[in-house]
């Protein structure tokens, strides 16, 4: 079984206090179109990740698996981390349609339309263009300012094969 260094806290915080992943004109694009990416997608966590949500959230981490998580257990027995599946985001405030985690949200989830793919060994993040959001000229200009920000997160590329796997293996997003 793979293990996964931990992404410092240090560096989750850099990233959210620099990239907020919405602003009024995203806000606009997803209010029309619905939420689509919210019923296909799934919100996995990075290595460490689930600690520093948990810290944000002042409660443990035994507590904020058992509210939020669902834990899978690839063919290596790697462990990978993402946000309860089969109903509505644990986070998503159903009388207001607001993300309750906004400010500490997974960060594949914040950056949605960056999706990425590897080839020949090397990563790339790139915009999803089934997105609405991906039509837009001001938000996809605002989506692809984070694209450096991501370049140098020290994310393994062992995990993010498998997501990769796992997400081809589970989910259709056409
Ligand atoms: S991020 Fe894209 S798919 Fe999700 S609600 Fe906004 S426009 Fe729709
Ligand atoms: S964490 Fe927030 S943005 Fe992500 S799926 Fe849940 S409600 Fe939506």
């Amino acid at each position: 079984m793979l293990r996964f260094p931990e992404i410092p806290m240090d560096i989750y915080e850099n990233f959210h206090r620099t990239f907020r992943g919405s602003n009024q004109n995203t806000f606009n694009v997803c209010s029309k179109c619905g939420g689509v990416c919210e019923q296909n997608k799934i919100g996995t966590l990075l290595p460490g990740e689930k600690k520093y949500m948990a810290k944000k959230m002042g409660i443990s981490v035994s507590e904020f698996e058992l509210k939020y998580l669902d834990i899978l257990k690839m063919d290596d027995g790697t462990l990978i981390h993402v946000l309860k599946l089969g109903e509505l985001c644990p986070f998503l405030n159903k009388e207001t349609e607001i993300c309750e985690c906004q400010d500490f949200k997974p960060i594949i989830c914040k950056i949605y339309p960056v999706v990425f793919t590897i080839k020949a060994d090397k990563v790339s993040f790139i915009i999803d263009n089934c997105c609405q959001l991906s039509r837009k000229k001001v938000c996809r200009n605002y989506f692809e300012s984070v694209i450096p920000l991501l370049s140098h997160l020290p994310i393994p590329i062992e995990w993010l094969r498998h997501v990769i796997s796992y997400d081809d293996l589970n989910f259709d997003y056409d």
